[in-house]
Formats: C-alpha cells, sequence, structure tokens
C-alpha cells in the first residue's frame, strides 16, 4: 500500500468519525496500536479493474467489490447509457407507471429463461429479493387454498441477505446468532451438497446424491406443510465458495415437483455468467434441457456492479395465483425505487455488453487463464481444496491463526490487490474484463500475501 498522504489520512479520518461502515467491526479501524488493526482504504476513483486512492496507490479489484462488478469501474459503455437515461428519465414510480428500462429489461431477462418465468418483480437489494421470493410463495399457496404451506428449506451454510426476515433462510451464525430471537424459525436447514464433504472415493455428483436424499426425506414427511426451498445454485459464497455438482439442482427440481413445493433459486452472486453460464441453474438439465427455477432471484452483477437494484424473477402460474377482484389476494409489497430507470437502464447495458461481446465464450477462456495462474497452489503445503466454477476460483488454507484472513487482506493490499478471504478461504471473483496482466497480477499478490500471513 502506498504510503498515507495527508489526502488519504483525511478522507480515512473524517470517514471513521461519520460513517458506520458495513460487515465491520469498527474498532478494528480505530486504533492503529491494536494487532487486528486495519487502515480504511479511502477511494478517489475506479477504472476498469482498478480502484485508486486518494495518492496514487491503486488496488485491483479481485472480488469485484462484493462481486457486483462485471465490466469494470466506471465502464464507457454503461457510464455512456446512464448519462442519456439521466436526460430522460430518472425515476418514477411504478404502482400505476411504467417505464421503456422496465418494461425492455423484464422482456430480456425473461427471454434468458426460455420464456418459463415470465413476470419480473423489482427490489434495490438481494435480501429483499430473497423477503419477496418468500413471501410470494408463502401468499401463492395462501391463495391456492393451502395455507399449511408455509415451511421454508434451506442448506446448511447458506447465505440469501440479512434483513430479518432473511436471516430465517441464512445458516451464517455470526450474521444470525445476534439476532436469533428476532427471526422466524420455519426454516429447516438441510445438509449442503458442498464437494468438501466428499468421503474417499466420493464423486462430487455422490455428495449431491448424498444431500438430496436428505432433502427426499424431509419432503417425505414434511412436503405437505412446506412452501419453498431456496438454494444458491452450484457456489454457496458467503459460506467460503462452497461448490458442488449440479446433480444436487437436477434432483431437487424433481424433487420439488413431486412434493408441490416451489425451488427458489437465489443467483445474487452466482447470476450473470459469474459461473460460466448465464444463470448457474442452467448446468443442472433434465432430457437434455435447463431445469428452470419456479422463483429467480438476481442483485449485485445484474446492473453492471452500478446501482441497487434486485429483481424476483417468477413462473406465470404463480403470478396467476394473484389475478382476482380482492385487493387482499393481490402481492402488495412495495419500494420506493421499485424498477428505478437509471438502475434498469444500467442492467440493459450489462445485457447488451454480454451480447455484443460474446461474453459467456470470452469468459471461458479467461476461466482457463485463472485456472492456469492458480494450478501451482494445489503442491502448496497449505492450500486445500482448489477449486472453480467459471470465474469464480477459490481454495482453502490450513492455518490456526484466527486473524488469517485479515491479515491476508492487508498483504494483499499491501500487493495492489483487493482480495478478502471468508474465513480460511481465499477467493477470487474478478470483473470479466480482467485481461492476462490482471490474472497475473492477482496470481502474485496471492503468492506474497500467502507468503506474508503465513509467516
Ligand atoms: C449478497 C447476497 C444476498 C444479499 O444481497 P444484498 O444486496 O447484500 O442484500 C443474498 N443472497 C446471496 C446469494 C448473496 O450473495
Amino acid at each position: 500500500m502506498s504510503s498515507p498522504s495527508s489526502a488519504n489520512v483525511e478522507w480515512l479520518a473524517r470517514s471513521q468519525a461519520a460513517v458506520w461502515h458495513p460487515c465491520t467491526q469498527m474498532q478494528h479501524h480505530a486504533n492503529p496500536h491494536q494487532p487486528q488493526h486495519l487502515p480504511l482504504v479511502p477511494v478517489a476513483r475506479g477504472a476498469g479493474v482498478w480502484l485508486y486512492d486518494f495518492d496514487g496507490g491503486r488496488f485491483l479489484d479481485g472480488i469485484s467489490s462484493w462481486w457486483t462488478n462485471l465490466f469494470g469501474h466506471a465502464n464507457p459503455r454503461i457510464n455512456a447509457a446512464l448519462k442519456a437515461q439521466l436526460e430522460s428519465l430518472e425515476h418514477v414510480m411504478l404502482a400505476g407507471f411504467t417505464h421503456q428500462p422496465v418494461v425492455e429489461l423484464s422482456e430480456r431477462l425473461s427471454a434468458l429463461t426460455g420464456g418459463t418465468l415470465g413476470h419480473a418483480f423489482y427490489a434495490s437489494d438481494g435480501a429483499s429479493a430473497t423477503e419477496i421470493a418468500l413471501k410470494m410463495s408463502f401468499h401463492y399457496w395462501r391463495n391456492r387454498g393451502r395455507p399449511e404451506k408455509s415451511e421454508f428449506l434451506c442448506l446448511a451454510g447458506s447465505y440469501h441477505g440479512e434483513t430479518v426476515g432473511a436471516l430465517a433462510v441464512t445458516d451464517v451464525a455470526i450474521f444470525k446468532d445476534a439476532y436469533a430471537p428476532l427471526v422466524r424459525s420455519a426454516a429447516h436447514v438441510l445438509p449442503a451438497p458442498d464437494q468438501r464433504l466428499a468421503e474417499p472415493g466420493e464423486t462430487p455428483a455422490d455428495v449431491a446424491r448424498r444431500a438430496a436424499a436428505a432433502l427426499a426425506a424431509w419432503l417425505d414427511e414434511h412436503g405437505p406443510r412446506t412452501a419453498a426451498l431456496i438454494v444458491e445454485p452450484l457456489v454457496q459464497g458467503a459460506a467460503g465458495m462452497a461448490m458442488y455438482d449440479p446433480e444436487y439442482l437436477r434432483l431437487a427440481r424433481q424433487l420439488c415437483d413431486q412434493h408441490e413445493v416451489h425451488l427458489i433459486c437465489d443467483e445474487i452472486a452466482v447470476g450473470c455468467g459469474r459461473t460460466g453460464t448465464f444463470f448457474a441453474h442452467e448446468q443442472a438439465e433434465i432430457d437434455g434441457r435447463p431445469i428452470r427455477p419456479d422463483l429467480l432471484c438476481l442483485s449485485k452483477g445484474i446492473s453492471g456492479g452500478y446501482l441497487p437494484l434486485s429483481i424476483v424473477l417468477c413462473r406465470d402460474e404463480i403470478y396467476a395465483a394473484f389475478l382476482d377482484d380482492s385487493v387482499a389476494r393481490a402481492f402488495l409489497h412495495s419500494h420506493s425505487y421499485t424498477g428505478n430507470p437509471l438502475a434498469c437502464r444500467a442492467a440493459l447495458a450489462t445485457l447488451d455488453i454480454f451480447r455484443e461481446d460474446d461474453i459467456l465464450t470470452v469468459n471461458r477462456q479467461k476461466a482457463q487463464k485463472i485456472a492456469a495462474m492458480l494450478a501451482p497452489l494445489a503442491a502448496h503445503p497449505r492450500v486445500r481444496h482448489l477449486r472453480q466454477r467459471g470465474m469464480i476460483a477459490a481454495f482453502d488454507v490450513l492455518t490456526d491463526d484466527p486473524h488469517f484472513s485479515r491479515r491476508f487482506y492487508r498483504a494483499a493490499l499491501d500487493h495492489e490487490a483487493l482480495l478478502r478471504p471468508i474465513g480460511n478461504t481465499v477467493y477470487l471473483m474478478p470483473p470479466y474484463i480482467i485481461d492476462d496482466a490482471g490474472i497475473a497480477h492477482l496470481g502474485r499478490a496471492i503468492e506474497a500475501a500467502l507468503a506474508a500471513s503465513l509467516a
């Protein structure tokens, strides 16, 4: 990291004094003499994969600013689309009114699901999308005369957001335990198909089948009371990039159909090409065709990492269950900025880039280069479970140091990279525009940060 200039120091001091930062023990920023101390990084601007501080210091954004950025900071095409949108309509309420960006975005997302998810509901953040999907499922069953279907299923280690409602289906103790008395307990946690749980001789598909058997057993008994199963397809992000075989999704789809249970795919992190297909669930097939969820949550990358936007896509059959003369049978959920035109425009510009630049094909080559860069780590004595799915790569580090994550993060900053391990899991989730030089840069930063934090 560059030596702090007066501008850097000023902004970090003022931020510390006035801003309550998320996901942070603020005490760790406060006292430079504490062993756990972490400096705040003031960012003056971003360009491409790089973030710049006020002093010429720079950091390669190896985790896409919390998994949101797809095509770089200050992307000229998204910037131009937003400037044009600003000149025509910045915002209008979406109850009783509509506009071009929200219509086009809904049409295009539905088309990307092969037309199976015909309607799009809008909010601003991922946790709200989770809550919308849960409420829609519950209310659907009520409208269909099945109010007893009111319970939800999620997987061990699942993360679906941190609002009080979303915490019901989030299984990450550090985020949930303090609020346990507030959280609705009508969610059951099932074994995860995490491929790291393979017994000797077991393949990832075997682990998936084992986890699906637990789902089957639960549904045999509780299916009639279950509204929905919610999953992060293929990669459980906040669990530490826990990856699993598509076989689990295939079996879960069949079991949900058998037991009349909705399958909610939370693709907030894994959607938008992250795992190699536009939607992660497409890697699970039945009869040669991709499975489809009943409800699909999107956020993070969908706006290119530009603006808060989340979307829940649903089957038309679900939508139809809310049509009635009675207002009480309608889905009355609303947020002030629902369907914001600027955010929808950023999403449309993002989808344009996917199409015009054939991003899924280009990413396949980049993913191979990332794999080649990381491959030598497999021989590192402290590295376990080197794994990758598309543009997400991760490995676990054997260490007893409770501060490993923080030490690695700091060391990576010293080597001009933003990498923020989850516990002992180091992961890469770079913007798709990263080039060979950027991949090599991350490789050097990982090597150096590993050496420094294991010393
Ligand atoms: C980030 C995330 C969320 C929550 O989104 P927010 O916008 O942070 O509320 C939900 N689910 C998954 C899988 C996520 O990665």
